[in-house]
C-alpha cells in the first residue's frame, strides 16, 4: 500500500479517534511498557559496574572493613539496604540504651565521643556510624538490597534490583540479626493475642492491656521485660542463659571487671582456637551468651515472674514445659534472628545452615569473606568492640590475595 494512500484530505476525520486507538492498544501498551522495563533491566544487568571488593552491609561490621579496606587502595563500594547509615540501631526499640560503655563502643580510628562510662542510647550508636562513614569518607550506597550474590568463574556477581555489580571479592557484612526467627507453632496461637517480634517492638504502647509473655529470656528478652513491666504484668519465658557476676555501671565495672570480660573473655579467651571457645560457643550461638546488664534479680526486684519453656500451642493458648497453659493478652517473641544471608547463591553453608568459615574467610570460595557472624571467631565477633578485629584480618586475606595475582 503506497504510504500516501494512509494521509487524510483536508477536513476528514479519523475513522478511529486517537483515544479509541489507545484504548484498543490498552494491553498491547501495558505489554510494550514491560518489555522497555524489561530491557531496561537487561541494560541495567548487563552493564555491570566492576569494583575490586563489593561489601554488603553497611552496619558497623560492614564500615569497619571500609575503613581497612581504604588503606589498601582498593576500589570498592559498600551496598546497605536501609535508607540511612545507622538504621538498624535506630530501628530498635525507644529505651534501648547499650549494655557496653561508651569505652566498647567505637571502631579502629574513631574512639565513641563520651565519657568511657556513659552507655549511649541506639540512636546515639546510629548517629555515630553515620559520622564514621563520614570521617573515613567511606563509600556507601544506601537504600540498595542485595538479591543474589553467585559466582562466575573468578568473579563475584552481585545483584541488587536491577543493578548488577561484580568483583572477585565480596564481604557480606550483614550476617547477624537480620531475618526475626518464630517458632512454628507462633501461627498456632489465638489471633486474638497480640504477638511480635523483638524485632518490631518499640515500647510498652504498641501491647494490648493486660499481661505479657516474654518468649525467650536472654538479653532482649530480660531488658523488654524491664520495659515492659512498667505498664504491663509481665511473664518471662525460657531457660536462663547464665549472667556475667557484677553490675555494668559502676567504676569497678567500667575499669576493672568490663575490661577482663569484654576485652580477654569475649574477645581472647573464648575464640574457635581454645578448648573454652569451642566449648562455649553453641551457648554464644543459639542462645545468645549470658545476660549482661539486666540480672535475674533485677528482674524478681521488678516483679517480672519467670516461667518455664513454652514448648507449643494447645487451645491457641501458650503451652509451657511444667503442663501449665497460660492465658495472657500479648507474647513477644525474643527467640532471637537468622543470619538470614540465604540470598547467598553459593554451597557455603553446613547442615545447621550456618556458612563454613575460618575467621571470616568463607571455605572452598576464592573470594567470599564474613564479618560480623555470631561467633565468627569470639563473642566479641559481634560486638562493637571486637568486629574492627575481624574486618581488618579479612581484608588483610584480601590484600593477601590480590597481590598473589600481581594487581597491586
Ligand atoms: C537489641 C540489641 C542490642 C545490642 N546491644 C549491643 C551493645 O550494647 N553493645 C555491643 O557491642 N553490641 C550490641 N549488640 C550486638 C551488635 O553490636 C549489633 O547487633 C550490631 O547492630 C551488629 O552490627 P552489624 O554491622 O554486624 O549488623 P547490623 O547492624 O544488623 O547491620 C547490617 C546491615 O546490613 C544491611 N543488610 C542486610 N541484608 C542486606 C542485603 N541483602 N543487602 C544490603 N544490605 C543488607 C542492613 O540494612 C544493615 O544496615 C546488640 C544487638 C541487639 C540485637
Amino acid at each position: 500500500m503506497a504510504a500516501n494512500s494512509l494521509r487524510l484530505r483536508a477536513g476528514e476525520r479519523p475513522a478511529v479517534s486517537m483515544a479509541e486507538t489507545v484504548a484498543r492498544a490498552g494491553k498491547f501498551v501495558e505489554a510494550g511498557a514491560a518489555l522497555h522495563a524489561i530491557d531496561g533491566q537487561l541494560l541495567a544487568r548487563s552493564s555491570a559496574e566492576h569494583f575490586d571488593v563489593i561489601v554488603v552491609g553497611g552496619g558497623q561490621a560492614g564500615l569497619s572493613v571500609g575503613y581497612h579496606l581504604k588503606r589498601l587502595g582498593l576500589r570498592f563500594v559498600i551496598l546497605d539496604a536501609n535508607d540511612r547509615i545507622g538504621d538498624a540501631w535506630r530501628r530498635r526499640w525507644d529505651s534501648l540504651r547499650l549494655f557496653t560503655p561508651a569505652r566498647y563502643c567505637g571502631l579502629d580510628g574513631m574512639r565513641f565521643p563520651a565519657a568511657a562510662g556513659y552507655f549511649p542510647t541506639k540512636d546515639e550508636m546510629a548517629d555515630f556510624l553515620q559520622a564514621y562513614a563520614r570521617e573515613f569518607d567511606l563509600p556507601v550506597r544506601s537504600g540498595v538490597r542485595v538479591d543474589a550474590v553467585r559466582r562466575e568463574g573468578d568473579r563475584y556477581i552481585v545483584e541488587a534490583g536491577q543493578w548488577r555489580l561484580e568483583a572477585p571479592h565480596v564481604v557480606i557484612a550483614a550476617a547477624s540479626y537480620q531475618q526475626p526467627k518464630l517458632p512454628a507453632f507462633a501461627a498456632d496461637l489465638d489471633p486474638s493475642i497480640c504477638q511480635i517480634h523483638s524485632n518490631d517492638y518499640k515500647s510498652p504502647r504498641q501491647l494490648k492491656p493486660g499481661s505479657v509473655l516474654l518468649v525467650g529470656a536472654g538479653n532482649s528478652g530480660a531488658e523488654i521485660a524491664m520495659d515492659a513491666v512498667r505498664t504491663h504484668k509481665v511473664l518471662l519465658s525460657g531457660r536462663h542463659p547464665g549472667e556475667i557476676p557484677f553490675k555494668t555501671n559502676t567504676a569497678f565495672a567500667i575499669h576493672v571487671a568490663g575490661p577482663i570480660i569484654f576485652r580477654i573473655v569475649f574477645h581472647r579467651l573464648l575464640t574457635v582456637d581454645t578448648p573454652p571457645g569451642r566449648k562455649a560457643k553453641p551457648n554464644f550461638v543459639l542462645h545468645g551468651g549470658p545476660l549482661i546488664r539486666v540480672k535475674t534479680r533485677d528482674l524478681d526486684a521488678a516483679g517480672v515472674t519467670r516461667v518455664a519453656r513454652v514448648i507449643g500451642i494447645c487451645d491457641g493458648q501458650p503451652l509451657l514445659e511444667d503442663g501449665r497453659m497460660l492465658a495472657v493478652e500479648n507474647i513477644v517473641w525474643c527467640t532471637g534472628f537468622r543470619h538470614g544471608i540465604d540470598w547467598v547463591k553459593l554451597p557455603v553453608f553446613d547442615e545447621s545452615g550456618r556458612p563454613r568459615q575460618y575467621r571470616g574467610v568463607v571455605d572452598g570460595e576464592p573470594g567470599l569473606y564474613l564479618v560480623g557472624l555470631s561467633f565468627l571467631h569470639s563473642p566479641s565477633s559481634t560486638m562493637i568492640h571486637g568486629v574492627g578485629r575481624d574486618a581488618r584480618r579479612v581484608v588483610d586475606t584480601i590484600g593477601e590475595r590480590v597481590r598473589a595475582k600481581g594487581a597491586v
